[in-house]
């Protein structure tokens, strides 16, 4: 993968699709995205075949299929995925479909263009691997194509991408290096996340929050995750919750529940954070992010919770600390409720 960084960089689009030899390009996005997608496709002039502008959350299988076979008709060499996650899944899951390279150029702090994840939902159910082939061929970050995000957006994105990190520094098989790369893309989103709410067009802060996600990113391509992803998984693919404000509300009960069990990771995210204790922090940002404040008023009911649960327990995987059913229900209890203590 080549990385592009820098504000009004996007200009390089060209020589990118140049480079991997790309001449045929589909353009995705989610819609409601035009300006950027006619940004990307003037850049691109005669190597944009076609676009595709109905990328959705959660990578619904029916869109992957309806993706690809656009790409088939337009007789495609590759894929450009501009906006957020979603997009960027699609382009992933149609690259796993067809082999078609991607070239991602993120607008949200999701940090899903640097892992080679890919997720598919399909009846209720997403179900995500691993897979280099998915991983895109080029990624272009440029802040100035950020600075429309919304603050909500940006604030429960960003929070998406600090949970990759949180849960980086206490997998089992972090490294020095990823724990490096975690703590400081902490560092970066907690500091930039606040100036955005309030100031969206401020271009350092863009510059610093796209810094941060891509380390977070890069944790999350290169880790395992834990309880916390396994959740936001399941309220995700079967409740169809919202991703990052699903991450954004549950993240502070993981924390309480998790970092007193993994004092290096604890110390870490402390130190990221600028505080003694993490989780009131996370709930702090989530609250500034606009996120709701608990699950229920996502839609989630008690009734639910026991299918998160033996879902969540019906593949085993680490976490710090030991897992017991009843403990998961109830910390999913407290955040169903909104209240801050597992
Ligand atoms: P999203 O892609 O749905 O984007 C959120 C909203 O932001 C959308 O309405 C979009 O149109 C809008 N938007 C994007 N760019 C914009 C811009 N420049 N200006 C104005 N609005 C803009 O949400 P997300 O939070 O970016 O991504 C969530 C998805 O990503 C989830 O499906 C999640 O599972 C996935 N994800 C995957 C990985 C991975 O490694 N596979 C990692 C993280 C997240």
């Amino acid at each position: 993968m080549r990385v592009v960084f820098g504000a009004g960089r996007v200009a390089e689009l060209p020589a990118e699709a140049e480079r991997l030899g790309l001449e045929r390009l589909v353009v995705l996005a989610t819609p409601g995205r035009a300006e950027e997608v006619k940004l990307v496709s003037a850049l691109l002039g005669h190597r944009v075949a076609g676009r595709f502008e109905d990328a959705r959350p959660h990578v619904p299988a029916s869109v992957v299929q309806a993706a690809c076979e656009a790409a088939g008709r337009l007789g495609a060499d590759g894929c450009v995925a501009i906006g957020g996650g979603s997009v960027i899944g699609l382009g992933k899951a149609a690259a796993r479909q067809t082999g078609l390279p991607v070239i991602a150029i993120p607008t949200t702090y999701s940090g899903s263009e640097m892992t080679p994840i890919w997720g598919i939902t399909e009846d209720g159910v997403k179900r995500t691997g691993r897979d280099l082939r998915v991983l895109p061929r080029s990624v272009v970050y440029d802040p100035e194509l950020t600075v429309r995000l919304p603050p909500r957006v940006s604030g429960l994105s960003g929070l998406n991408a600090l949970a990759h990190a949180m849960e980086a520094l206490y997998a089992p098989d972090a490294t020095p290096v990823t724990a490096l790369m975690a703590e400081e893309g902490v560092r970066a989103l907690a500091a930039a996340l606040p100036v955005l709410v309030d100031e969206p067009s401020d271009l350092p802060a863009r510059t610093l929050a796209l810094h941060g996600s891509w380390l977070c990113g890069l944790c999350l391509g290169q880790t395992t995750m834990s309880l916390h992803h396994k959740l936001c998984h399941v309220l995700g693919g079967t409740f169809d919750l919202p991703h990052a404000e699903a991450h954004s509300i549950l993240m502070p009960y993981v924390a309480a529940f998790n970092l007193p069990a993994a004092p290096a990771a604890d110390a870490a995210m402390s130190r990221a954070l600028g505080v003694s204790e993490a989780a009131p922090e996370l709930a702090r940002l989530g609250a500034l992010a606009g996120a709701a404040p608990s699950l229920g008023e996502l839609g989630l009911s008690e009734g639910d919770l026991d299918e998160v649960v033996r879902q969540v327990f019906s593949q085993p995987y680490a976490n710090p600390r030991r897992l017991r059913p009843e403990e998961v229900r109830g910390l999913l209890l407290a955040a169903l409720k909104g209240t801050l203590a597992s």
